[in-house]
């Protein structure tokens, strides 16, 4: 299905068709490896287990912090990243359990750039077996300059969590990306964090505790930024939840 068919589909009032359509993704088989007995999530245990986990990261921002801990003591539940600690970015508390490569990549490249619907059902799964241990009041999905959203034919934040806020009976609120921001892919933290500033406007009033709703979390400066403006319309308390977190190599 082109982005364009689903961009207008949207536009056409078709959505609810559209949505019921992506709730049920490929039924009785797994999303991964087709085996015809998944679970009702779409996906068979042994392949549920093997997606790449984020299991030993920094709470607060998710960066992964070593691939090959393993047994992960209790106490380490609270550890931080070098970059927290020295500067501690706006939002409190990152939920972001995969790693963004192999298959999640995949994922996630189908459902952003090819508009796939069973891959955006996939991805709402994932989340929701991964839902943050304390839930704002309202979802803040990541804004999009207006006319690059317009050139993919929909914002994928906010498609997660129209679909997120459905499922967990939680509102959403909005923000603006006031900043056609260059590709933040060549720039190293800080200068993404310096390109970010003044970038968003979230249209209040906010709850005291706000989540912020996006596919992948990078570095965080898109985050930090998007929660230091939440913070600035009202909000006291601000989190991320995403699917995944690029892995170290990947920043
Ligand atoms: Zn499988
Ligand atoms: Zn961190």
């Amino acid at each position: 299905m082109s982005v364009a068919w689903w961009a207008r589909s949207v536009a056409s009032g078709t959505v609810n068709w559209v949505n019921s359509w992506l709730g049920r993704g490929l039924p009785g088989y797994c999303a991964f490896c087709l085996s015809p007995e998944p679970l009702e999530s779409g996906w068979c245990r042994e392949c549920f287990n093997e997606l790449p986990w984020n299991r030993h990261a920094c709470v607060q921002c998710k960066e992964p912090l070593g691939r090959h801990t393993s047994n992960l003591s209790p106490n380490l539940s609270n550890e931080r990243c070098g970059h927290c600690l020295v500067s501690p970015p706006a939002f409190k508390v990152t939920t972001a359990e995969l790693l963004y490569e192999g298959p999640v990549i995949e994922l996630i490249y189908d459902f952003k750039f090819n508009g796939s619907p069973r891959a955006g059902a996939l991805l709402v799964e994932l989340m929701l077996a991964n839902t943050p241990a304390h839930l704002g009041s309202a979802l803040l999905p990541v804004p999009m300059f207006q006319a690059r959203a317009k050139k993919r034919g929909f914002n994928q934040a906010s498609w997660l969590a129209s679909q997120l806020s459905k499922r967990l009976n939680v509102p959403v609120v909005s923000a603006r990306c006031t900043k056609q921001l260059p590709s933040q892919r060549s720039l190293n933290r800080r200068q993404r964090m310096v390109n970010m500033v003044g970038a968003f406007q979230v249209v209040g009033p906010l709850p005291h505790h706000v989540t912020i709703i996006d596919d992948v979390v990078t570095t965080g400066a898109t985050g930090h930024a998007l929660a230091q403006a939440a913070l600035d319309a009202g909000a006291m308390h601000v989190d991320i939840w995403a699917v995944a977190r690029t892995p170290l190599d990947r920043n």
